[in-house]
């Protein structure tokens, strides 16, 4: 029987090779920097979410024993049992300040908070309307909410108004990407706030890509739009721009007491590190007091945008996330590995991350990569984007189809 089921395993793993879709953990040898070490060889990171260079920062790393010993590693238990520990208070404050939110709620990651939200909230009568690029995290949060789930095009707000007009659930659930994590757009929060009331929805926002990226100082969509009392829930995570690790809700006192009453993924999952939210809270406090970190994090993604641009590779992004959309699946593995090769970390993605026929290279910027370094990735990713059309023009006079 066993057997049985490893060979249907096996099966499925040839099929995902044979589609250039097979996935491996690649070991990095060195901390989350710039430079990082694979296999004993540098290469210039281009693919992490740590925005502003705080993953392996010395600010962090120094105040680690300190942190240590006041609190220890671990926290022991749930939240609710003897988990919860003063620091992690001192964490949902700052946080809820910094996003100008009456309250805070800790999560140990980003995905525990979307199935939290989504199942706490979701029930039956509710109807949650999601957008179509939004993370895997809330499409499994929505699975979870035994909701009906109607999905919109994606930051199409007539397409969503068209399904709330129509909807007859009792409770309804707008959910969004603030910044989408594959294609670093940003959701028209506006329109949305603007369908929330009219329709007395609960607005949901996931600024896991925005929190330290865009609005005020970092500090998200709702700051950026002028909206932070609109939104409901302001979900984020520290794990991205703050270089730690966990993530957080910001809401009004009523959701916070209910999610301590109701939300599973809280209640029944180990409080993060206590080491953690501590560093978590310098983090916070090393942003609040270098809000330029922001700026120039925006700063490197014009540069390379523009740089783009210039080469005749059409880019756009207004976030660190930078989307070069190849299509095919098999030529975005070949340019990644090409990339590689002269020691430039950039992982392509592939269906199902992103929608079919738009498989593409993410790059990611970080405020601690140096102009020369962008500059380089962009002269080698200009060049190959150059080859390939080439080389479909070459196939198309030769009569040779490409896929
Ligand atoms: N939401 C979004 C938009 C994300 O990109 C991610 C993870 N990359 C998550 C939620 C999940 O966060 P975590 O990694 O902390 O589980």
């Amino acid at each position: 029987m066993a057997d049985d089921v490893r060979k249907v395993l096996a099966d499925e793993l040839g099929e995902i090779r044979k589609r250039e879709r097979y996935r491996i953990l690649r070991s990095i040898e060195s901390p989350a920097k710039i430079e990082i070490i694979i296999g004993g060889k540098k290469y210039l990171n281009f693919s992490s979410n740590d925005y502003l260079g705080l993953a392996a920062s010395e600010k962090l790393v120094a105040s680690l024993a300190a942190v240590g010993e006041r609190w220890g590693i671990g926290s022991g238990a749930s939240r609710l049992i003897c988990g919860n520990m003063e620091v992690h208070t001192e964490l949902e404050q700052r946080i809820a300040d910094f996003k100008g939110a009456p309250c805070g709620l800790v999560f140990s990651s980003g995905y525990m908070a979307n199935l939290g939200i989504l199942s706490t909230l979701g029930s039956p009568e509710t109807t949650v309307f999601s957008d179509e690029l939004n993370h895997a995290s809330i499409i499994d949060g929505c699975r979870l909410s035994r909701a009906k789930v109607k999905v919109y095009r994606h930051a199409d707000a007539g397409h969503l108004q068209d399904l709330l007009s129509t909807d007859e659930g009792k409770r309804k659930i707008i959910i969004t990407d603030g910044v989408f994590s594959m294609d670093g757009d940003i959701a028209p929060l506006v329109d949305l706030c603007y369908l929330k009331e009219k329709y007395g929805a609960i607005l949901v926002v996931d600024d896991a890509h925005a929190t330290g990226v865009v609005g005020e100082g970092g500090r998200g969509t709702a700051s950026l739009f002028g909206l932070s009392g609109k939104v409901d829930i302001q979900m984020g995570t520290f794990s991205k721009a703050l270089g730690t690790y966990g993530a957080f809700i910001c809401c009004d006192s009523i959701i916070r007491e209910y999610f301590i009453n109701r939300c599973r993924p809280l209640i029944f999952n180990t409080a993060i590190p206590p080491l953690i939210a501590a560093l978590t809270v310098t983090a916070l406090r090393h942003l609040e007091e270098n809000p330029q970190l922001v700026e120039q994090l925006k700063k490197k993604v014009d540069r390379f945008t523009a740089g783009l641009n210039k080469q005749g590779v059409p880019v756009r992004s207004e976030t660190p996330i930078i989307p070069v959309i190849i299509g095919s699946d098999r030529e975005t593995v070949e340019i990644s590995r090409k990339l590689f090769d002269e020691g430039f970390y950039v992982y392509g993605v592939r269906p199902p991350t992103v929608p079919e026929n738009t498989a593409r290279l993410r790059v990611t910027l970080s405020a601690a990569h140096g102009d020369d370094q962008i500059d380089l990735l962009t002269e080698r990713i200009a060049y190959h984007m150059s080859t390939l059309k080439r080389d479909a023009q070459a196939d198309n006079q030769s009569g040779v189809r490409t896929s």
